[in-house]
């Protein structure tokens, strides 16, 4: 079978960038600076980020290890 590369969402790439004034940081609560956006920093980026990886955040949705990947069909 052919194996092309994942075609990008369309607009996934080209949304436009919206002002967010008065934003916050929800790390630090500081003003959000547009680059690090939602964050004010790369540092609360990482933060957030750690908090994804320790399970801090729970994620609605599909739950993991249901569906044994041999029996798809
Ligand atoms: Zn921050």
């Amino acid at each position: 079978m052919p194996d092309r590369p994942p075609a990008a969402p369309p607009g996934s790439a080209t949304r436009p960038e919206r002002a967010q004034r008065g934003a916050r940081c929800p790390i630090c609560g500081r003003p959000v600076v547009p680059a690090h956006r939602p964050f004010c920093s790369p540092r609360c980026r990482q933060v957030d980020l750690g908090h994804w990886l320790t399970g801090s955040y729970a994620i609605p949705g599909e739950p993991v290890g249901e569906r044994d990947p041999d029996l798809e069909d």
